[in-house]
Parts: structure tokens; C-alpha cells; sequence
């Protein structure tokens, strides 16, 4: 199978430093074949966050089936020192979320792919246009290049 995976870290690592650093290091550590990265690019943070985010995406290769996938992007984002909590927008050290993969639409809770968010969020959609810009969203059929230009231009409606 492949997937697609959005990387983002808004927070120093005690061991593996600053988040651009943490980005190359959850990259080697993807449960898979790395097949195509994008460059890190540096974005201001939704919400009250004052840090700045470190994003990327990454396709890769695997034969895990999703929810193992999921467990073992978990796994990464636990050795790379991010803790859980009840607030969504707190620092990050690492998250990792499967944005597509090659077989269509997941959607056995708690997990669904394509990831709920991703059609609205242009730290996503920038990285992922420079990798995939023809890889097809498939609950509305368009590419990540028309996503990534509708959410560009805000008068347009986004994909449900
Ligand atoms: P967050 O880390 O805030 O992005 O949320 C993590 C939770 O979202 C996990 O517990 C997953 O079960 C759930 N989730 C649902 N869809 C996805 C996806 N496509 N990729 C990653 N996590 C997902």
C-alpha cells in the first residue's frame, strides 16, 4: 500500500533539537519505504500557540494496514516525545496523520482517511501540492493541486 503522511513539530526536542530536526527524524523512522518528502517549510501556528510550526509530507510504502499504520505513527510521535492531553492546540513535538492511501477511503473509527481536516489546512496542502499535486482526494474527486488553489482563494466553498 501507499500512503501519504503530513508531518508537523512546534517544539524543541530535548535530544533531537529543533523541530526542522525532529521533522528529518520522524521521516527515518516512518513504518515504511520512504518514496517521495517534501522540503520542511516553517509556518505561523493556528490557535494560541506562539511557535512557529515545522511541516512536511511524505509518501510512503508499506504493507501495514491502517489502524496498525496509525499505532505505529503513534508510537513515533511517543518516542519523539509528544504528550497527549486534552488540549488540541498545545505545543507539539511531533504529529504525524495519514492524509491518503492507495486504496481509497477508511473509515472505521477512529480513524478515517482522507483526514477529516486536511482539505482546510494549507500547512497540509502546501507540502503535500509540491509531492502529490495530482493524487486525487477521493471523497470529492479533485487533486491536492485544485484543493490546495481553492483554499488559497477563500470565496470559493470547500470540498465536504
Ligand atoms: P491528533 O493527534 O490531534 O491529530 O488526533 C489524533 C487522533 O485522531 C488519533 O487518536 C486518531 O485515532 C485520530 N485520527 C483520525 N483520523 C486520523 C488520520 N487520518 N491520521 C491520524 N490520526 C487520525
Amino acid at each position: 500500500m501507499i500512503y501519504v503522511i503530513a508531518l508537523g513539530s512546534n517544539r524543541r526536542h530535548v535530544r533531537h533539537g529543533n523541530p526542522r530536526a525532529l521533522i528529518e527524524e520522524a521521516l527515518r523512522r516512518l513504518p515504511g519505504t520512504l518514496l517521495l518528502r517534501s522540503d520542511t517549510i516553517c509556518t505561523r501556528p493556528l490557535g494560541p500557540s506562539n511557535r512557529t510550526y515545522a511541516n512536511a509530507a511524505a509518501v510512503i510504502k508499506s504493507s501495514l494496514m491502517p489502524p496498525a499504520l496509525l499505532a505505529g505513527l503513534q508510537g513515533i510521535e511517543r518516542d519523539l516525545g509528544r504528550v497527549r492531553s486534552g488540549q488540541a492546540w498545545r505545543a507539539r513535538t511531533m504529529d504525524l496523520d495519514i492524509i491518503f492511501w492507495s486504496e481509497g477511503v477508511w473509515a472505521t473509527p477512529p480513524l478515517t482517511i482522507p483526514h477529516k481536516e486536511f482539505r482546510a489546512r494549507a500547512f497540509v496542502l502546501t507540502p503535500l501540492s509540491t509531492i502529490v499535486p495530482e493524487w486525487r482526494d477521493p471523497g470529492c474527486g479533485r487533486s491536492v493541486k485544485q484543493l490546495h488553489a481553492r483554499l488559497l482563494k477563500p470565496k470559493h466553498k470547500s470540498c465536504p
